[in-house]
């Protein structure tokens, strides 16, 4: 970063900046999480430079003997952390590796089914807002209203009434265990590809924590920079040799030009992170984080949407409290809490109020909290989130993170250029 000061100091202050937010905010949004040095390591190298387009030994740059090295260790990788026979690492992102399989797979106007936005699914999955809205025929599933969990009979029904050539599973904002043998099975009695979306559960999925999808659908997608820790990109992985060779050419040439292979690297360390025992450990510890989490806020009269949580991810019914989404956004980011106003299932309110509170365990387990701290961290979220009026509180909230977050310290390695 010295470099960077004297050659930018504007880009390198603001940089510092960020690093200082992070290290004094709780995060709790689940989608995020913090890579380890090597990961950052490995992104910030010369490997940013080179133009790569194509694949390992099949390119149509010269110079690349390094950089196929490194992509192919990236695909081993992958390959063996979720037991798959082929894998694409190429994804710029999440969106654009489920873009890749659906014009792999899809014509335009061909039908798809996906979980409804507001019930947790992706704007990747028939958005109308997205290009999987507009250039197909989009139909949802939500969950019950009665479990708040997916309804397995509904979902058949509907795949049954809609006939989709393509069913997408996996949510960003689903508490429970997806169970992808049901889904394999209505897949087939309509005769529709199977895709998951395991960008969440990703991490939880590598470590043996939540089933895998790999041996029920024929393509799985994943972002790299969620519960597995990573880098921001995407990646795609299939279990079907032939339909791997259809995804790589979607990919390059069919939708994205030169990877880039400064990420495909940081891919490669953090799948060699995840291959690693103290993953497992890891994972382990997000789930009874998240549970402690729920459980704490439960006791305090916040509802919990489903009534808990299997993995790492939560949401907060405000209802229970009289509040929206929105407001309590607010409230815990003026106490330094990060995370995200969401919909409910059958949510009254537009997703730009919502009446639900999205939050996540993964990246304050990395910073090494336990169910200890999450404990507090929900004793915290109550005391707010009850008595939103009441300063003295506030300020206690406030003094409370600070505590927690200086016990836990944020790359220790990195020193921050600017006042806290
Ligand atoms: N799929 C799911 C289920 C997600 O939750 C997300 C991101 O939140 C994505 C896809 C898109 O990932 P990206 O933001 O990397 O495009």
């Amino acid at each position: 970063l010295d470099i960077l000061a004297q050659s930018d100091p504007i880009v390198a202050e603001g940089i510092q900046h960020e690093l200082q937010r992070q290290r004094d905010h709780l995060e709790l949004i689940a989608s995020e999480n913090f890579t380890s040095a090597a990961v950052m390591a490995a992104q910030g190298s010369v490997l940013t430079n080179k133009y790569a387009e194509g694949l390992p030994r099949k390119r149509y740059y010269g110079g690349c003997e390094f950089i196929d090295t490194l992509e192919q260790l990236a695909i081993d990788r992958a390959k063996e952390l979720f037991g798959a026979a082929h894998a694409n690492v190429q994804p710029h992102s999440g969106a654009q590796a489920n873009f890749a399989v659906f014009l792999a797979l899809l014509e335009p106007g061909d039908t798809i089914m996906g979980m409804d936005l507001s019930h947790g699914g992706h704007l990747t999955h028939g958005s109308p807002v997205n290009v999987s809205g507009k250039w197909f025929k989009a139909c949802h599933y939500g969950v019950s209203q009665d479990s708040e969990r997916l309804d397995y009979d509904q979902i058949l029904e509907l795949a049954k009434q809609h006939q989709p050539k393509l069913i997408v599973c996996g949510y960003s904002a689903y508490s429970r265990i997806i169970e992808f043998d049901k889904f394999r099975a209505i897949a087939d009695e309509v005769g529709a590809y199977l895709l998951a979306d395991i960008a969440h559960i990703a991490g939880l999925v590598a470590s043996g924590h939540h089933p895998s999808p790999i041996s029920y659908c024929d393509v799985v997608t994943t972002t790299t920079h969620k519960t597995l820790r990573g880098p921001r990109g995407g990646l795609i992985l299939t279990r079907d040799p032939d339909l791997g060779k259809k995804f790589d050419k979607a990919v390059f040439p069919g939708s994205q030009g030169g990877p880039l292979e400064h990420v495909i690297a940081g891919k490669a360390v953090a799948f060699g992170e995840a291959l690693k025992p103290e993953f497992k450990a890891y994972s382990r510890q997000v789930i009874e984080n998240a549970q402690a989490l729920a459980t704490q806020l439960q006791k305090r009269g916040l509802k919990i949407v489903s009534g808990g949580t299997d993995n790492h991810v939560m949401l907060v019914d405000l209802r229970s409290v009289g509040m929206t989404g929105k407001q309590a956004d607010k409230l815990v980011s003026e106490v330094n809490i990060t995370a995200n106003k969401n919909t409910v299932p059958f949510d009254p309110e537009s997703p730009f109020v919502t009446s639900g509170l999205r939050l996540g365990s993964p990246a304050m387990t990395t910073r090494g909290m336990g169910t200890t701290e999450f404990t507090e961290i929900g004793e915290i979220i109550a005391d707010r989130l009850i008595k939103p009026e009441d300063e003295a509180v506030a300020q206690s909230c406030r003094q409370r993170i600070q505590s927690l977050c200086e016990a836990f310290p944020l790359y220790p390695h990195l020193t921050a250029k600017v006042p806290a």
